[in-house]
């Protein structure tokens, strides 16, 4: 992941996790794009280190802060790298900054685009908002208007509020409304530090915020739409929570980082060079390095990235490990690990009580979706399978 513009954005939502860094004073207008030298070698050092199948993702802060003439560059740079081999890029933005020479050119080199909105217009701008206090709705929606003109894939990636968990079935037909097939969202949870606003990473004692998901009103909100999903849109909408449990039931590798059994292998790469392991550990202590003065080799050679990736499995309370759905939750986010179990032991799940609410709920489902797949029968097939039980 190349943070483009390090965390520079253009808007200022109330939940973002670069705003309350306490590290990151720098979240302006004041553009900080990558620079051409910077690019180069990790563009070169990153497909020299995946020849088969390189994968960039362009994130922020707002990556659409750098002009097209900056992803103009990635192209030629990855051509002059990756010769003949197909390299896929996908970008993460706002929206707001879209237009038809960006979508031209995503559409004609087969850019994935994801869209950050959180549901309809309230739910949308409760939050996400600029700096001075105004609402984006309008301005993400024609985005999307654009990326369907120009014929963009695109898909959507919601921050799931204590707000936005009010409103699972308006959220719900709010997507399906806009055509979007596939739908990733995320559980809000950040902490503070006491006595600050700025935000707590792991090792601080924090409070949790008030916007954040509370783990009861993630628990509904997941069920909720999940039973949505299952009783008609099987096979046509795709749901990343949902297809990541499914791949989970059938002991197949999950689409996401948070429910796989170790964390995510690639390395968020700031527009100074510095290079963290994840997007969401962008604190002083998990710093591996700079690329200015390291290569990636020798970054992933470098003992933190070790112990980052041990966290996954190794910091679990035993409530975790002795848990009738561990194989589908693998203990979620280390970073949600900040509560203790009700045997007193640390780095017990903020989320849990949503999560095995959900995973209870979805069981029978899931286990008719495995059985349906292993038997290689149609998977739609589960939601006469729900009707069937909604009638009984
Ligand atoms: S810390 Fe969380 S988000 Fe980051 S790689 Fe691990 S599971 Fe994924
Ligand atoms: S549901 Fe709770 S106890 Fe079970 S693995 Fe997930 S976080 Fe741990």
């Amino acid at each position: 992941m190349l943070k483009t513009s390090g965390a520079t954005c253009n808007l200022a939502c109330r939940y973002c996790y670069y705003l309350g860094k306490k590290h990151e004073e720098d979240h302006s207008c004041n553009s900080k794009i990558i620079n051409y030298s910077l690019l180069e070698k990790a563009i070169r050092e990153y497909i020299l280190e995946n020849p088969s199948n390189p994968s960039f993702v362009w994130h922020g802060g707002e990556p659409l802060l750098a002009p097209l003439e900056f992803y103009q560059n990635v192209l030629e740079i990855q051509k002059k790298y990756a010769r003949n081999i197909y390299v896929e890029n996908s970008i993460q933005t706002n929206g707001t900054l879209l237009n038809d020479n960006y979508c031209e050119f995503f559409a004609k080199n087969n850019w994935l685009v994801g869209i950050s909105i959180d549901g309809p217009k309230d739910i949308h701008d409760k939050y996400r908002k600029t700096a001075d206090g105004k609402p984006t709705f309008e301005k993400v929606m024609n985005g999307i208007g654009l990326l369907k003109k120009h014929g963009v894939q695109w898909n959507t990636m919601a921050v799931i509020s204590d707000y936005c968990a009010k409103y699972p079935n308006r959220f719900y037909e709010f997507f399906k409304g806009i055509s979007c097939q596939f739908i990733q969202f995320t559980p809000l949870v950040e902490r503070n530090l006491k006595e600050s606003s700025k935000l707590a990473s792991l090792q601080d004692e924090g409070v949790i915020s008030n916007y954040s998901v509370r783990p009861e009103s993630w628990g509904n909100f997941l069920c909720d739409i999940f039973d949505k999903w299952i009783a008609k849109d099987v096979g046509e909408i795709f749901i990343q929570i949902f297809e990541s449990t499914l791949a989970n039931w059938l002991n197949i590798t999950p689409g996401v980082c948070t429910m796989s059994d170790s964390c995510s292998s690639s390395l968020v790469l700031s527009h100074n060079g510095d290079i963290y392991p994840c997007d969401h550990f962008v604190f002083p202590h998990y710093k591996l390095g700079n690329l200015y003065e390291q290569n990636f080799t020798q970054l992933r050679d470098n003992r933190k990235i070790k112990n980052f990736s041990l966290m996954k499995t190794e910091l679990l309370p035993d409530e975790c490990k002795q848990c009738e759905f561990y194989f589908a939750c693998k203990g979620e986010c280390p970073r949600n690990r900040f509560c203790k179990s009700l045997s007193g032991q640390p780095y017990a799940n903020y989320l849990c009580g949503g999560y095995k609410k959900f995973f209870k709920y979805a069981s029978p489902y899931m286990d008719y979706l495995k059985q349906e797949f292993l038997a290689r029968r149609p998977l739609k097939s589960v939601m006469n399978f729900r009707a069937g039980k909604y009638r009984t």
